[in-house]
C-alpha cells in the first residue's frame, strides 16, 4: 500500500452515558440535555477537517465508541458514515461498528442503527449475574443483557460482548459456569477484561476504604488460565489478552491500533495516529465536551495536539501495543512500522533473560509473549523497556 492510498481507521467518540458507571475511568459524561443537531454538526465539521488534510485514503474501519454511543440517534450515525463515504474511498468489506449497553431504550433502536449502516454491534454486557451488575451500577439486568444479545445477532451481521471478570467473591467456579453460559450464546466475538481499579473512580475510592476486595494475584492468574482454556475449547481463542473471537472475526478495527495502523479520532478526547509523509503524529481531541463542542464552533475542530512522535517513542509504542496480540509482532511488520529489527533496537540482556525466564520468544518470524508472558505483560514491557 503505497502512501496515497494507505488504510485508515475512523474512530468517532460519543462522550455521554445515562450514568456513570463506579468502575469507569473513560471520557464518558452523564447531562441533562444534549443538543443532537449541535452535536451532529460538530462532529461532521471536525471529520472534514481532518478529511481535508488526509485524502486519498482506504477507510476499512469505523468505529463509533464512548460514552454511550447507542444513545446517539441513528440518524447522526448514518450522517456520518456518508459524510466519510463522500471524503474518502470505503473498503468492500469495511467493519462498522457501534458499542452499545443493552437497556431495552437502546435495542428498541437496532434496527434503526442496522439500517444506518452499522454491521457489527459490541454490547456491554459486563456479567450474567445480577448481582454483580448491581455491583458495577449498570442500567441493565441479566434478561435483558441476554435479550440484547439475542437481538442484536438476529440484526447484525456481526456481534461482540464484554464480560469484566476477577470481581470481588469470584470463584473460579462461579466465573467457569458464568463464562460458559456466555459461550453458549454462540458468541463470535468476547472481549473479556479482568476488574482494574482505576485511580479518580469511586471504585478506587471505595477500594482503598476497604469496602470490598479484588482477587489476589494467584487468583487473577488462574481466572486468566481458566479463561484461556474454556474459549480455546469452544472455538474462540484470544487474539488479543482480552479478546477472542472466531478465526477470521477478530475486530478490525482494533487490530489497527495493536498493529501500528493509522486511524483518525473524532470526537472529545478521541487520540489518533496518522502517518504524512515519512513522520507518524499523535493526535488528541479536547476532552471535555463543551470545550471540545466551543472550539469545534470557533475553528472547526477540537485537536489540542498534533504531534510527531519521535522514533523512540514510536517504538516503544508498536512493542507495547504489538506484544498484546497472541502472535505478536512480525519482523517484517515491525520493520516496516519502525525502519528497525527488534536486534537493533532491544537492549540484548534484557531481552535474553525475558526468553530464558519463557515470557518472550524470538524466532525467524518475529516476536512474542508466551503464555506465562502475556499474564504479566505490564511486567515484561517494564523489564524490557526499562
Ligand atoms: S456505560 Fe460504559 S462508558 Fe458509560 S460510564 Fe458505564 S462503563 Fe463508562
Amino acid at each position: 500500500m503505497t502512501a496515497a492510498t494507505r488504510d485508515l481507521a475512523v474512530y468517532i467518540h460519543w462522550p455521554f452515558c445515562l450514568s456513570k458507571c463506579p468502575y469507569c475511568d473513560f471520557n464518558s459524561h452523564v447531562a441533562e440535555a444534549v443538543d443532537y443537531n449541535h452535536w451532529r454538526g460538530a462532529l461532521l465539521a471536525e471529520l472534514s477537517h481532518y478529511a481535508a488534510q488526509l485524502p486519498d485514503r482506504n477507510i476499512i474501519s469505523i468505529f463509533f465508541g464512548g460514552g454511550t454511543p447507542s444513545l446517539m440517534e441513528p440518524a447522526t450515525s448514518a450522517a456520518l458514515i456518508d459524510a466519510v463515504a463522500g471524503h474518502w474511498s470505503l473498503a468492500d468489506d469495511i467493519e462498522i461498528t457501534l458499542e452499545a449497553n443493552p437497556t431495552s431504550v437502546e435495542a428498541g433502536r437496532f434496527r434503526d442503527f442496522r439500517l444506518a449502516g452499522i454491521n457489527r454491534l459490541s454490547i456491554g454486557v459486563q456479567a450474567l449475574d445480577d448481582k454483580a451488575l448491581g455491583f458495577f451500577g449498570r442500567g441493565h439486568d441479566q434478561t435483558q443483557a441476554i435479550d440484547a444479545v439475542t437481538l442484536a445477532g438476529s440484526i447484525f451481521p456481526r456481534t461482540s460482548f464484554d464480560l469484566i471478570y476477577a470481581r470481588p467473591h469470584q470463584t473460579i467456579d462461579g466465573w467457569t459456569k458464568e463464562l460458559s453460559e456466555a459461550l453458549a450464546m454462540g458468541p463470535e466475538h468476547l472481549s473479556l477484561y479482568q476488574l482494574t481499579i482505576e485511580r479518580g473512580t469511586p471504585f478506587y475510592s471505595a477500594h482503598r476504604r476497604g469496602d470490598f476486595q479484588i482477587p489476589a494475584e494467584g487468583l487473577s492468574s488462574a481466572l486468566f488460565e481458566v479463561t484461556q482454556e474454556l474459549c480455546t475449547s469452544r472455538g474462540l481463542p484470544a487474539y488479543e489478552i482480552s479478546n477472542h473471537a472466531r478465526p477470521g472475526l477478530e475486530c478490525r478495527h482494533n487490530l489497527v491500533y495493536w498493529t501500528g495502523g493509522d486511524y483518525v479520532g473524532i470526537g472529545p478526547g478521541a487520540h489518533g495516529r496518522l502517518t504524512v509523509g515519512d513522520t507518524v503524529f499523535a493526535t488528541e481531541q479536547i476532552p471535555g465536551p463543551t470545550n471540545w463542542l466551543d472550539a469545534v464552533a470557533a475553528s472547526g475542530h477540537g485537536t489540542r495536539k498534533f504531534e510527531a512522535l519521535d522514533a523512540a517513542t514510536r517504538i516503544d509504542e508498536i512493542l507495547v501495543m504489538g506484544l498484546r496480540l497472541r502472535d505478536g509482532l512480525t519482523r517484517d511488520a515491525f520493520h516496516m512500522a519502525t525502519a528497525h529489527a527488534f536486534e537493533d533496537v532491544l537492549e540484548p540482556r534484557r531481552l535474553r533473560r525475558l526468553i530464558d525466564a519463557k515470557f518472550l520468544e524470538i524466532d525467524t518470524r518475529g516476536l512474542r509473549a508466551t503464555a506465562q508472558g502475556l499474564i504479566r505483560l505490564n511486567a515484561v514491557l517494564a523489564a524490557l523497556l526499562a
